[in-house]
């Protein structure tokens, strides 16, 4: 099948997790097979020489496991993009809201070189509320976010809103 329809068919919708009423979108078998990840870092990869990056970075835990593959395809290196308390200090901190309570991500210190241009990546682009977090810390540290790239996007949630000023790219969009 076409690239993208292969993509979409080994992305899981499973209902009510992780908790009631919400569809969640499970790239489990997306990693799980060699060509549907290949597509998909080959994807981003593209993304990235269009944008002209020095660096990726990568939300915990699925920017990990998409950002690292992309880095390493392009020769660059990765920035882990943490949550909270995993990281040993120095690190540079953004907190931001949850639908209950708040978060924060972290990046060590050091790690950025001051105008480098970032791109990130992770896996679903929902309320925004990460990515504009992962964004802010970037640019807190000194580099410059030349886009943000998602798998997925969930476009009822307007994640996109928040990202105003930035290229984004999502290489598939749900409602
Ligand atoms: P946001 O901050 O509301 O945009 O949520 C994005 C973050 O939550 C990302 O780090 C995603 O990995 C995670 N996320 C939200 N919805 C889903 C989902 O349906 N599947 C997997 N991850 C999700």
């Amino acid at each position: 099948p076409e690239r993208a329809t292969r993509v979409r068919d080994l992305i899981a919708d499973v209902p009510n997790f992780p908790s009631p009423g919400v569809l969640f979108k499970d790239i489990t078998p997306l990693l799980a097979d060699a060509e549907g990840l290949a597509d998909v870092v080959e994807a981003f990869t593209r993304l990235a020489l269009a944008d002209g990056v020095d660096v990726v970075a990568g939300m915990e835990a699925r920017g990990f496991l998409l950002g690292a593959p992309v880095a390493h395809a392009l020769g660059l290196g990765f920035l882990p993009l943490r949550k909270a308390g995993k990281l040993p200090p120095p690190t540079h901190s953004v907190s931001y809201d949850l639908e209950y309570g708040s978060a924060a991500i972290e990046l060590r210190a050091g790690t950025l070189t001051p105008g480098a241009r970032v791109l990130i990546i992770d896996d679903v682009l929902a309320t925004g509320g990460t990515a504009a977090a992962a964004a802010e810390l970037v640019e807190k540290c000194g580099g410059v976010v030349s886009g943000l790239a998602f798998l997925i996007e969930l476009e009822a949630l307007h994640g996109r809103d928040r990202l105003q000023g930035h290229n984004v790219d999502t290489l598939l969009r749900v409602d």
